[in-house]
């Protein structure tokens, strides 16, 4: 699962992030493409309907505090049995990320980023 960066022309990798909506609602494991080249970011083009339709229902149900976007996406539930929850990265391509994070100042992110690191160096290890 990868495409073309349309700012840089590198390949930019599909990973689970976790958005936040209107400061209360956590949507996680929502498929975005990222480059590590520039560090652009794009939402896949497939769950955009989904998502669309998810924040619609937020809207209405207020007083949800997390979700989980694959319940709503069946892309996102292909893509969790795929990756098991985690992003196909390499360590390097963890690296990059961490920095991206570093460098944006998401601290959430960049915990997520480093337990996901975590794993992927204890399973190198095993
Ligand atoms: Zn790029």
């Amino acid at each position: 699962m990868e495409k073309q960066c349309n700012r840089c022309g590198h390949v930019m990798h599909l990973y689970l992030r976790k958005l936040v909506y209107m400061n209360h609602t956590q949507i996680e494991h929502v498929p975005m493409y990222w480059c590590c080249y520039c560090g652009h970011h794009e939402l896949v083009e497939q769950i955009k309907e989904e998502l669309k339709q998810c924040l619609q229902r937020l809207h209405t149900e207020k007083g949800t505090k997390a979700i989980s976007f694959a319940e709503h996406s069946i892309f996102t539930r292909m893509m969790l049995k795929t990756c098991a929850q985690k992003p196909c990265f390499t360590v390097d391509e963890w690296l990059d990320l961490y920095l991206l994070a570093k460098s944006l100042g998401d601290k959430q992110w960049l915990r997520q980023v480093l337990v996901s690191l975590r794993e992927v160096a204890r399973s190198k290890c095993e």
